[in-house]
């Protein structure tokens, strides 16, 4: 039996206005990064389109009790599951994934669909006495959660389904309607996940997706005063622009990271190891907590860095729809490129590459870089990619404050047996997130997420949180 899989079936796709299918003159076209195929095109929306999704949404009137919502999106977790090879595939034929992730990804967004579904049961409305001072009353104070009345979610294009499902998923938990505007790198899984969700009942009229110029669909989509808010996740000058132009709205960004793993003299080596691998190279590096520098006590560098070398080796670059292939491409050439010559400018400043580095189109091999200096692009900036710089540091309060000396502020990983020093990183690290002996990365869906800095506002997103910027708190008061 060959290990090779038949190439899929070329996809074409639309958008959709309350469920209505996008008419367009005009295609995009989505290729795989790996070898160019055509994976599928998708309908181009244009002004007219957005206005008339905005008029949609607005008008939606759907009020779907709590036990409805669950319904939606527990069945849309059944088909998902039913699905997930078919939605493992496409992720990796227009992202260039490695299948083992585009599994994993599937997995996750299963998670989100139930925990959302969980979640849209619940109240988390309180009580207040009013009868606690000297110039209270008898009365009591209760909340209660509202759906907006209309948002819009914009995605970038690294998790093709799972960043999607973090948006799309919390608003149909709550009830509010939403416009979703996808990666144009990635937007084939993205709108097959819109159509599940119909197919699963969710009324028409609760979401649209649309896929466009910039000018006459997002930029619409994000100025228009009538859209109570902008949920975005994507690239720091993406989202501070959006943060510019979006007038008097919330303001939801989860933006790029720069996330530091710690690695102390008393580690477990290869845990230490292995979580600097599987941070560097999972997903292709393409994670906005990936693990993109690694500060590491000087007095055990030398041997990290030999077992990281003897590590990376298992890590093997090439068609993503092998299983045998742990790391797929980036996201095209031009990122490729990107990556190729941040490395060589660290080389020119003095870092040497000790293993993979070489390029072949969108494919770059997992690379470790050491004698990277504090100041070069790939460890100041967001490399995103399978790059692995190893950074030398005399000890921990040296650690903490190169791990704070970057714009960023998402999530970073300390691996050490002591305690103290656990607890002094997380104290002093100014990070959304640290965790201790794990990735910068770890989670789970509905855990709070989210950085500072330029990562973000520290606004958390994960289900629970997401379900509160998709809501606003509504007290109402009675006489008791
Ligand atoms: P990107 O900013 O280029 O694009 C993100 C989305 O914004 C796309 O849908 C794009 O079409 C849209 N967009 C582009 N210009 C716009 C405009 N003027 N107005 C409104 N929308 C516009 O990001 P990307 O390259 O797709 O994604 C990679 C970045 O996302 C990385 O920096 C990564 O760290 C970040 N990211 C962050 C998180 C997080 O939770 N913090 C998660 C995943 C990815």
């Amino acid at each position: 039996m060959s290990n090779t899989i038949a190439p899929e079936a070329t996809l074409s796709l639309t958008g959709y206005i309350a469920g209505q299918p996008v008419h367009a003159a005009q295609v995009l076209e989505v290729r795989s990064p790996y070898d160019g195929r055509l994976a599928g095109t998708v309908a181009l929306a244009s002004r007219r389109d957005t206005d008339a999704a905005i008029a949609a949404g607005l008008s939606a009137g759907v009020r779907q009790t709590r036990y409805e919502r669950f319904a939606v999106l527990d069945k849309a977790r059944q088909l998902l599951e039913e699905r997930k090879e078919e939605f493992a595939r496409l992720i990796t034929s227009e992202s260039g994934l490695a299948i083992r992730e585009a599994r994993y990804e599937v997995g996750r967004a299963r998670d989100v669909l139930h925990f959302a579904a969980l979640e849209s049961l619940k109240d988390d409305g309180q009580i207040f006495s009013c009868d606690i001072s000297p110039q209270g009353k008898a009365r009591k104070i209760f909340t209660t959660r509202e759906p907006l009345t209309l948002a819009v979610a914009i995605t970038p294009f690294n998790h093709p389904l799972n960043q999607v499902a973090h948006k799309i998923a919390p608003a149909i938990a709550t009830g509010t309607p939403v416009i979703l505007k996808p990666s144009e790198k990635t937007p084939l899984t993205a709108i097959r996940l819109v159509e599940l969700l119909y197919e699963a009942g969710l009324p028409p009229a609760m979401l649209s997706v649309l896929l466009g110029p910039t000018a006459e669909v997002a930029e619409v989509l994000v100025t228009d005063p009538r859209v109570e808010l902008v949920s975005f996740t994507g690239s720091v000058a993406v989202g501070k622009h959006i943060a510019k132009q979006a007038g008097y709205k919330k303001v939801i960004l989860e933006l790029g990271g720069n996330d530091p793993l710690i690695v102390l003299e008393d580690a477990d080596m290869d845990l230490a190891v292995t979580l600097a691998a599987e941070g560097s190279y999972r997903n292709s590096g393409q994670r906005c907590t990936a693990v993109k520098r690694i500060l590491v006590q000087e007095s055990i560098h030398n041997q990290f860095v030999e077992k990281l070398i003897e590590k990376t080796k298992e890590y093997l670059a090439g068609d993503p729809h092998l299983p045998e292939t742990r790391v797929g491409t980036v996201i095209d050439e031009p990122a490729a490129k990107y990556l190729e010559d941040v490395v060589a400018k660290a080389v020119a400043q003095g870092a040497k590459v000790r293993i993979g580095g070489r390029r072949n189109g969108a494919l770059l091999e997992p690379t470790v870089i050491t004698d990277v200096p504090r100041n070069a692009q790939m460890v100041v900036q967001e490399s995103f990619g399978p790059l692995a710089p190893v950074i030398k540091v005399r000890d921990l309060e040296d650690a903490v404050q190169l791990a704070n000396s970057t714009a960023y502020g998402l999530s970073s990983g300390i691996v050490t047996k002591d305690m103290e020093k656990a607890l002094y990183a997380v104290k002093n690290l100014r990070m959304g997130t640290v965790n201790i002996n794990e990735v910068p990365g770890y989670r789970i869906e509905s855990s709070p997420f989210g950085g500072i800095k330029d990562s973000g506002l520290g606004i958390k997103e994960g289900v629970i949180e997401a379900m509160k910027c998709f809501t606003y708190v509504k007290t109402f008061s009675l006489p008791w």
